[in-house]
C-alpha cells in the first residue's frame, strides 16, 4: 500500500506554480548557458520551459564560471525534484584568430598573413597596398593549408584563398570580404589539419569535467572513432580512480557525444556511432567544413545512423538563430525544428539563443510550442515499431521485454509505462523504440537519472524502493504517482517493467500490464 512506502521520492511533478500538468514532450532540449542564462531565476525558467540538458561551452568562459554556473543548475534541479543533465563542450582543434583591437574591414583582394608570432592584428600599408596581418592561435597553419586551398573565418561568412607560405606565416587572398574581430573560427576544409584530435586545452577541460561531475562530453572536430575510444578509455580510467565517478561496473559515468563537423567524420558515420554513446549533428562548423547545400541530406544520414544503432542524436545550431535578436523565429526556424523531428532526432540543441540571446526562456517556450505541435502530428501518423536493432552482450533480456512492452503497450493502447532502470540501461533500450507514450524511469542512483535527462521519451525520478521490497508495493506507487502528474486515471492501462531487488542494476526481468484502479497489483505474487 501507498502509507507503506517509506520514503517518499522526489517526483518530477511540475512545481506548484506551473498551472498545467501535463505529459512531457518526447524530444530532449539542451540549452547552452552563458552571461544571459546563468542566473537561478533563468534557469528556473528554462526547466520549467522545457530545458532537459545545460550545455557548458568550453570554447569560452573560465573553469570559475562554470563552476559557478553548475552550481546554480544542480541547485534550482534539486530545489524543482527534476533531474537535469550536464554537458561539457570540448573546444577541440579549432583554429581561433588571437587579438584584435576592435574590428578590421577585410575588403576583397587585400591579402591577409596569417601570423601566429604576432600577439595582436595590425594593418599595413606600404606603396598604397594593403596587408592585414592576424594572429591565430594554430602555429601549424602554413604547414597544413597550401596554396590554392580555401580559408573560411566567421563560420564561412569571410573567405579567403591561400596564395603563398612564409615560414610559419601563411599569406592569403581575400575573396568574400566583412568585418574581423577576436577568436573567430578558422576553417581549412580542404586542408589535412596535422593538429591531434583532442587538444592539451581539452584534457584540461575533461579534468574539469571528471572533478565536477558532469554527465556528458561532447568530442568537436571527430575525424574517426579512435578519437571517441581515446577519450572513452581516457575518462574510464580517471572514473574509475574516483568512488563517485565510478559505474557499479568500474566504467566511466561520463558518456561522449560525438560531434560530427567534418565531412570525414560524416564518411565513416557508422563506424563513430557504433562506439560514442550520442551523436550531435554540429550544423555550424558542418556547413562551412562541407558544401552547405549537402547539410540538410548529411544530418538526414546521421540521424538514421543513430536510430539503427538506437544512439541518442542532438540536432544543433541556429535552430532559432534570429530568437537571438527577435521575439519570434522566421518560418523557416519553425520549420526546421519541426523537420528534425520528422528526420527521427531525440534532442534539439540551443546555442546562441540561450546563451547570449534577448530573451532564452521565450526561446525554450517556442521550441517546446513548436515540438509539442510537431509531436501531435507525429502521434496522429502513428509510431513505427523501431527496435531494439543492436542488442549489446548482455543484453538479451532487457532487449527481449522492452520488445514485449512495446507489443503489450500497443495492444492495450497504454497511456504510460513506469519502469525501475538502476543505471538506465532498461531506459536506453525502451527510448531506442520510440515510443510516444511518456516513460518514468526510477532510480536511487542520481548521477544516472541525470544522464538519463537526454533520452528521448524518458522522465528521470530519483526513488527509493518500498522497504517491503515487494513489487507489488512498488506497482501501488508508480499507479499512484502516474495518476498524481496526470499521465494517467482510472481505467486506463500502464506497461510496468522493474526486477527483484529494485535499487540493483541488471535486475529488470519482469514486465506486467496494469489497470489504474484494479484492486490486483501488475506483480501479483511479488
Ligand atoms: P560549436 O559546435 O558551437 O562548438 O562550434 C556546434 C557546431 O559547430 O554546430
Ligand atoms: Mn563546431
Amino acid at each position: 500500500m501507498l502509507t507503506e512506502m517509506t520514503v517518499r521520492p522526489k517526483v518530477p511533478s511540475m512545481p506548484d506554480d506551473h498551472a498545467v500538468r501535463r505529459v512531457p514532450s518526447r524530444t530532449k532540449i539542451v540549452a547552452t548557458i552563458g552571461p544571459a542564462s546563468e542566473s537561478a531565476d533563468m534557469v528556473r525558467s528554462l526547466i520549467l520551459a522545457g530545458v532537459n540538458v545545460f550545455r557548458f561551452n568550453f570554447s569560452h568562459g573560465k573553469f570559475e564560471e562554470h563552476e559557478r554556473r553548475l552550481q546554480t543548475v544542480r541547485e534550482v534541479s534539486s530545489s524543482l525534484g527534476l533531474c537535469i543533465a550536464c554537458l561539457g563542450d570540448l573546444p577541440g582543434p579549432k583554429i581561433r584568430v588571437g587579438h584584435v583591437e576592435g574590428k578590421i574591414e577585410l575588403t576583397v583582394g587585400v591579402d591577409v598573413v596569417f601570423d601566429p608570432s604576432i600577439d595582436t592584428a595590425r594593418v599595413e600599408t606600404t606603396d598604397g597596398i594593403t596587408c592585414v596581418h592576424l594572429p591565430t592561435t594554430y602555429d601549424r597553419i602554413a604547414h597544413d593549408a597550401k596554396p590554392g586551398q580555401r580559408v573560411l573565418l566567421a563560420d564561412g561568412a569571410l573567405r579567403m584563398l591561400a596564395v603563398e607560405r612564409d615560414g610559419q606565416k601563411l599569406v592569403c587572398r581575400v575573396t568574400v570580404g566583412g568585418p574581423i574581430s577576436s577568436g573567430k573560427g578558422i576553417n581549412l576544409p580542404e586542408s589535412e589539419v596535422s593538429a591531434p584530435g583532442i587538444t592539451p586545452r581539452d584534457w584540461e577541460c575533461v579534468e574539469f569535467a571528471v572533478g565536477q561531475g558532469l554527465d556528458y562530453l561532447a568530442l568537436s572536430f571527430v575525424r574517426s572513432p579512435d578519437e571517441v575510444r581515446e577519450l572513452q578509455d581516457r575518462l574510464w580510467t580517471m572514473c574509475s580512480a574516483s568512488k563517485e565517478n565510478a559505474d557499479s561496473d568500474g566504467g566511466s559515468k561520463i558518456k561522449v557525444i560525438a560531434k560530427i563537423e567534418k565531412p570525414q567524420a560524416v564518411a565513416r558515420i557508422d563506424d563513430i556511432v557504433e562506439v560514442a554513446d550520442g551523436i550531435m549533428v554540429a550544423r555550424g562548423d558542418l556547413g562551412v567544413e562541407m558544401d552547405i547545400a549537402s547539410v540538410p541530406v548529411a544530418q538526414k544520414r546521421i540521424i538514421d545512423a543513430c536510430k539503427k544503432r538506437g544512439k541518442p542524436v542532438i540536432v544543433a545550431t541556429q535552430m532559432l538563430e534570429t530568437m537571438i535578436e527577435n521575439p519570434m523565429p522566421t518560418r523557416a526556424e519553425a520549420s526546421d525544428v519541426a523537420n528534425a523531428l520528422f528526420d527521427g532526432a531525440g534532442a534539439l540543441m540551443l546555442s546562441g539563443e540561450t546563451a547570449v540571446g534577448n530573451h532564452p526562456d521565450l526561446v525554450v517556450e517556442t521550441m517546446t510550442r513548436i515540438i509539442e505541435a510537431t509531436e501531435d502530428r507525429l502521434k496522429e501518423i502513428g509510431a513505427s515499431y523501431r527496435g531494439p536493432t543492436e542488442v549489446a552482450e548482455g543484453h538479451t533480456m532487457t532487449a527481449a521485454l522492452t520488445t514485449g512492452a512495446w507489443h503489450a503497450a500497443g495492444a492495450c493502447d497504454a497511456r504510460a509505462i513506469a519502469c525501475w532502470s538502476e543505471n538506465g540501461g532498461t531506459a536506453r533500450y525502451l527510448s531506442q523504440m520510440g515510443f510516444h507514450i511518456p516513460i518514468l524511469v526510477c532510480s536511487t542512483n542520481e548521477r544516472a537519472t541525470r544522464r538519463m535527462a537526454l533520452l528521448p521519451g524518458i522522465t528521470p525520478v530519483v526513488a527509493t524502493p518500498p522497504e517491503s521490497g515487494r513489487l507489488s508495493d512498488w506497482n501501488d506507487w508508480a499507479e499512484a504517482h502516474l495518476r498524481e502528474i496526470g499521465w494517467a486515471e482510472d481505467g486506463d492501462w500502464v506497461v510496468l517493467l522493474a526486477g527483484k531487488p529494485l535499487g540493483q542494476s541488471k535486475r529488470t526481468n519482469t514486465m506486467a500490464l496494469h489497470r489504474i484502479g484494479d484492486e490486483q497489483a501488475g506483480y501479483a505474487g511479488h
